[in-house]
């Protein structure tokens, strides 16, 4: 996987703290500062630790993340997680959301609509909340917890527009409205949806 070009860390350390390294040359507790972090940054930026230097969050990999979803700045910490997920969803990697900052952020639209894209994706996701310092978070696998749902509203010309919601038993935790455009994949320019697409979806109505 590649990094996304020219997003940089710049005054994150979110990892520092939120993230636990057991390496042969370098231990640190999950949720406590490293002790080699400074106002600056690493103080031993320079010489860190190959883990250190091999590490990068989600953020730094996901196109799909908005800029302002630096770990800092949103208070969740995107992780890749392979390993210890249910096999009945067989996706791989896992998407591991630690919400080290306050937990409304949890509850904003951006944030449940990503977890539901991905929920509906079958991709497994875990949610993660940082215990004590020194002490590693608990996590809950959404996925089965969670129902994605999603209905069309409106099939436009070149427009169609879904309604989705995230259900939990009988409560419904949040719903949006999602619009897609239809455009020309050269010009960008709105086209007519195509018809077999049009028929299908006023027969799901
Ligand atoms: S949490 Fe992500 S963006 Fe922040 S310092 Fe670590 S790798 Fe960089
Ligand atoms: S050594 Fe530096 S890069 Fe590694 S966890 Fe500590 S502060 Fe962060």
């Amino acid at each position: 996987m590649d990094l996304v070009a020219g997003r940089e860390c710049g005054e994150c350390s979110a990892c520092c703290v939120v993230l636990n390294v057991d390496t042969p040359e370098f231990q640190k507790l999950p949720g406590k500062p490293c002790a080699h972090l400074c106002a600056q940054g690493c103080a031993i930026h320079e010489t860190r630790f190959p883990v250190c230097r091999a590490y990068h969050c989600g953020w730094r990999y996901l196109a799909g993340l908005p800029d302002d979803w630096r770990p800092d700045k949103s208070g969740v910490l995107v992780d890749f997680q392979s390993d210890d997920l249910p096999p009945h969803y067989p996706k791989r990697p896992g998407i591991r959301l630690t919400v080290f900052g306050p937990p409304e952020n949890a509850l904003k639209p951006g944030f449940l609509n990503y977890v539901a894209r991905l929920v509906a994706a079958d991709v497994p996701v875990i949610l993660a909340v940082p215990g004590p310092p020194a002490f590693f978070p608990a996590g809950a696998l959404l996925n089965d917890a969670l129902t994605v749902t999603a209905s069309v509203k409106h099939v436009g010309r070149a427009r169609l527009v879904f309604d989705q919601s995230v259900v939990r038993g009988e409560e419904r935790l949040a719903s949006a409205e999602l619009s897609l455009a239809c455009v020309g994949a050269k010009s960008y320019r709105p086209v007519a949806v195509p018809e077999a697409i049009r028929k299908k979806l006023e027969g799901l109505r």
